[in-house]
């Protein structure tokens, strides 16, 4: 079953979700990075985080970068997605190992620290990045990015993010959802909308065996949900090798002597994706000259 986006609207409009089942691309970038539970639960939640906050995104060429720096063990989680909620991201330290919490649930929390903020870049492409960010409250992202949405962007929001491991440490099921409410929202549909999203509980009870559809059935029934768009998305790289020499060329002078001295083939991997890209001494010359113009 392929990865989904689903967007819908609820009760006349004062509510707006965006739902993600994310198992594949979870389990994609757990193979990648070789992460372990820890590592994949906080990875998998970011990257549906992201993928939920990038599709909201209209400009084509936007995209949004999501980054927890928590000062736990986990280091840097880093998501990025495209506008229409394809996503790449790494953890800096994907062998950390922690043991369960008492409730036999991943530490996730304490796996990324709550000593430190998430920060969020939404690209549109064209002009400066729009840059927010707010101190952690949990390091359990979901309830951080929720703190993030009434802070930084002053809406009234609930987020659920979860990631199921299997016995044998793949992804079993993963996901998430962010329900916006309108400002003119009434008190009764906020108190009927928390009792459900507390009876729905933990959002891979239902994203294993079911869908993103099944989980705006069960948060939204009662409120008649519509559904407005529904997009399969996945773990997708845009890097390339001209991408890479790019970065290479924008290298200080000094830096791009070094690596010219040095006479070696040079070596890149990109992050998201492990790929590795090769210069040879005669192409970082050719950059070299190409710089000093
Ligand atoms: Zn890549």
């Amino acid at each position: 079953m392929p990865d989904e986006l689903i967007r819908a609207v609820a009760a006349d409009g004062l509510i707006r979700i965006t739902a993600v089942s994310t198992r594949e691309l979870t389990e994609k970038a757990r193979r990648m990075h070789k992460t372990l539970p820890v590592a994949t639960a906080a990875l998998g939640r970011a990257l549906a985080a992201a993928s939920i906050l990038g599709s909201s995104i209209k400009e084509e060429k936007g995209s949004l970068t999501f980054q927890i720096n928590g000062g736990g063990p986990l280091g840097t989680v880093m998501a990025v997605s495209d506008n229409a909620g394809n996503v790449r991201g790494y953890v800096a330290e994907p062998y950390v190992d922690l043991p369960l919490r008492s409730d036999g649930k991943l530490d996730v929390g304490t796996a990324v620290g709550k000593e430190g903020r998430m920060t969020i870049v939404r690209d549109l492409g064209f002009g400066e990045p729009y840059v927010g960010s707010v101190r952690l409250v949990s390091g359990e992202i979901a309830e951080d990015v929720a703190t993030y949405l009434s802070e930084s962007e002053q809406i009234r929001s609930a987020c659920g993010l979860g990631v199921l491991i299997d016995t044998d440490q793949s992804v079993r099921a993963a996901g998430g959802y962010i329900i916006d409410l309108l400002p003119d929202a009434p008190d009764e549909i906020i108190d009927d909308l928390e009792n459900a999203i507390a009876a729905v509980g933990p959002v891979t009870g239902v994203l294993d065996g079911g869908n993103a559809e099944d989980l705006i059935k069960m948060l939204l029934t009662g409120f008649a949900p519509r559904i407005l768009e529904n997009r399969v998305i996945e773990y997708r790289c845009n890097c390339s090798w001209e991408r890479v020499r790019g970065v290479l060329a924008s290298l200080s002078n000094d830096d791009l002597k070094e690596i010219e001295e040095s006479g070696e083939f040079t070596e890149i991997r990109c992050h998201f994706c492990d790929a590795v890209y090769r210069f040879s001494p005669d192409e970082i010359k050719l950059i070299v000259k190409e710089a000093k113009k």
